[in-house]
């Protein structure tokens, strides 16, 4: 029988009798030569722990970073050479979009529900499902099919889903990247991020490169994101039901419009996201009027906080506008966190 979700994270690495459930930290720069770890920029065994955890929630061998963009430029950096074509997401993470403008790669930007234009001659298709912050989805397998018929390598940021929420591996992707400082160590108190891939020797190939470019995470980090992961089946499903919750009070109110949920039915992402995702998180995008609105929404709401992240315990909302996004000045992207459902709610609609 296969674990459920709970049992999968709280057990996502192996103890034995008289190990501790999860090892602390261990600090080292050097070791006593003699075992399987060297030196501190390329071995150690808190961010093994961890990757071991994570590579299996993937289905895949992953290799930890100090930080999603960390991830995402050193994966870049791996599989794109100078003149290669790159495809990403126009409406996925800003910074992504800024890192490949600053490289010497040919750039296209598709939107993430498409339409996607022919692959050939791509290198790299970048995607990003549900998308930060339209939560717009694409077929990944679909996508992997075509990519892979014109030798167009694929990965996936997984940020949003989270590795609960979806496998891009299983759907045929050839990487994972994700900023673990959002659901997954959830607990907004540490920046990391990883790369997985069920390829071993480019999981080898990105271990080289964060060895050689030297961005390590701290392993206090890494056992911190550890030590929330074991809660991620809990937080997600509150914050899914606060989402939805959430979803049917603002789908109904006057204020708001372009209201985007993927777990809601009549989202018109639910159809492809309910067939490539587990579950759907607490992350809502929906618009008021303008910044003043959103400034005064926040202003009487005691529960949500401005905060440019999501996926901690804390209700959090962003107003993307602000950071550059090409979006509308009241669009925000609110994050649901674990409070209790009905005092989410009269908050929020007391806010509103
Ligand atoms: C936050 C985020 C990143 C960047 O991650 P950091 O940990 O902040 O470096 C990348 N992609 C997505 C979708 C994100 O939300």
């Amino acid at each position: 029988m296969t674990w459920g979700d709970g049992t999968r994270v709280v057990h996502s690495t192996p103890s034995a009798p008289g190990e501790p459930f999860l090892a602390g930290p261990v600090f080292a720069s050097a070791y006593h030569l003699g075992g399987e770890d060297t030196y501190g920029r390329a071995h150690n065994p808190t961010w093994r722990a961890l990757e071991t955890a994570l590579g299996g929630l993937d289905g895949g061998t992953a290799v930890l970073f100090p930080s999603g963009m960390a991830a995402i430029s050193t994966f870049l950096r791996v599989v794109l050479k100078p003149g290669d074509v790159v495809m990403v997401p126009g409406d996925g993470y800003y910074l992504t979009r800024t890192l490949v403008a600053e490289m010497p790669v040919e750039v296209v930007e598709v939107p993430t529900a498409g339409p996607y234009p022919s692959f050939d001659g791509v290198r790299l298709v970048l995607l990003e499902s549900p998308s930060n912050p339209g939560l717009d989805v694409c077929d990944i397998a679909a996508l992997v099919e075509a990519a892979h018929a014109a030798g167009t390598l694929v990965a996936v940021d997984n940020t949003t889903a989270t590795p609960l929420g979806q496998q891009p591996l299983l759907l045929g992707a050839d990487a994972v990247v994700s900023s673990d400082t959002k659901a997954v160590a959830g607990h907004s108190d540490v920046l990391l991020g990883h790369v997985s891939t069920s390829d071993p020797a480019l999981a080898e190939r990105v271990r080289a490169a964060r060895t050689t470019g030297g961005a390590i995470p701290g392993p206090f980090e890494a056992w911190l994101a550890h030590r929330g992961l074991g809660t991620l089946d809990l937080r997600l499903s509150r914050q899914a039901a606060n989402a939805a919750a959430l979803y049917d009070v603002l789908k109904a109110h006057p204020a708001v419009t372009g209201l985007r949920w993927p777990g809601a039915p009549e989202d018109p992402a639910h159809v492809v996201a309910a067939k490539q995702m587990r579950r759907f998180g607490g992350v809502l995008t929906f618009e008021l009027a303008d910044a003043g609105a959103v400034a005064a929404f926040l202003e009487r709401s005691r529960l949500v906080f401005a905060s440019t992240s999501f996926g901690g315990l804390h209700t959090s909302l962003d107003r993307r506008a602000q950071w550059g996004d090409p979006v509308p000045e009241g669009l925000v992207r609110l994050s649901a966190g674990c409070e209790d459902t009905a005092d989410l709610v009269e908050d929020v609609l007391g806010a509103l």
